[in-house]
Order: C-alpha cells, then structure tokens, then sequence
C-alpha cells in the first residue's frame, strides 16, 4: 500500500440501520484517525430493510451536518476498498463474547487478503452491549420507544418503513 501522511480508517458495517452503539464507536476513534471512512457494505446476497443510500443517508443525518467523517457505500472486499483510499486500517466493533469468533475470523480472512490493512477492533459501550441493528428491527414492530438506543432520524426512518409495508 502506498503510505500517505494522513493516517486512514475505514470503519465497515450494514449499518441496516445504524444504532446508538455503531455512533458511540464512531465518535470514540473519530479524533484517534485523519480520515474515518464510515463505509456502508452492500451485498447482494443480503436481505435490508434500508437500500445502502438510505443507511448512508441515516448515518449522515445521525452524525449531523458538521461531522468531518466520510460515509461511502461500497459492493466488494472492504479490505480492496482499504487498499484503494490508502487507508491501513479496519476498524471493528466488539459487544460480547458472541461477536468474537465471528469478528477473528473475518480479521483473519482480511489479514488472508490483504496484510498490508490492520483490523482494530474497539469494545462497545456495556449501555450498548446489547443493541444490534437485527433486534432494534425486531422490537420496531411493536414499539418506538427506542430513543436510548437509536438516533430519532433512524427511529422515524424503522416507523415509515414499517407503516409502509402495512
Ligand atoms: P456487520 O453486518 O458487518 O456485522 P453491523 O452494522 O451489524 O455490520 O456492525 C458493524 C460493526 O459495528 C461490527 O463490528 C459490529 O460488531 C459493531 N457493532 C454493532 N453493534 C454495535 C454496538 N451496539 N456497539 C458497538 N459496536 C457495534
């Protein structure tokens, strides 16, 4: 990889949609890094409640105006997207146990592809310890009192998508 003076991190993720816990994170290492890149993955494969420009959009809104990190969306290997803006470092979000095998072997597999990008990872908030995008979804059917734990702009977005499904 080609070093720049800058110090880069991408900060990957679904972000269907983003919760309190991914914006704790992303406001703990903004400072840490030059440029953060909070990058929406989208997979064919998978099955959202948000297209990759509304999670954007929502992760956008949810930083506010003044933010100076970057949000870009990206189909592919995060580790080739690293390598394309220079930026040496992914960083992860750790909640509990359950996350850690899942999150080794996918630092493993990016170390596999690419050993020029160093996987960081950050232990969530213990208030945020249980909040996941998939579960804040779930719970959305039946209320929106989630205010602790996801930005406003998103819990509207949850209620708009589930009224509109009827
Ligand atoms: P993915 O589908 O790639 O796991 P997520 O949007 O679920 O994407 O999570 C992106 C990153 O943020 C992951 O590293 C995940 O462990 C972390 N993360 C998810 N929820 C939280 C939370 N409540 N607090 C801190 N980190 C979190």
């Amino acid at each position: 990889m080609k070093p720049t003076a800058q110090r880069k991190a991408i900060y990957p993720g679904s972000f269907d949609p983003i919760t309190n816990g991914h914006v704790d994170i992303i406001r703990r290492i903004e400072n840490l890094f030059d440029e953060l890149v909070v990058l929406v993955a989208n997979s064919p494969n998978k099955h959202y409640m948000f297209t990759a420009q509304e999670r954007a959009e929502l992760i956008r809104e949810s930083l506010g105006g003044d933010s100076k990190v970057i949000v870009d969306i990206h189909e592919g290997l995060t580790v080739e997207y690293a390598q394309s803006v220079g930026a040496p470092v992914v960083v992860r979000g750790l909640r509990a146990v359950a996350d850690f095998e899942y999150e080794m072997a996918m630092a493993n597999m990016n170390k596999h592809l690419n050993d020029e990008v160093e996987t960081m990872i950050v232990f969530a908030d213990p208030k945020y310890g249980y909040v996941s995008s998939r579960l804040i979804k779930s719970v959305s059917v039946y209320t929106n009192e989630l205010e602790e734990l996801v930005p406003r702009v998103v819990c509207q977005a949850i209620q708009k998508k589930i009224s509109a499904r009827g």
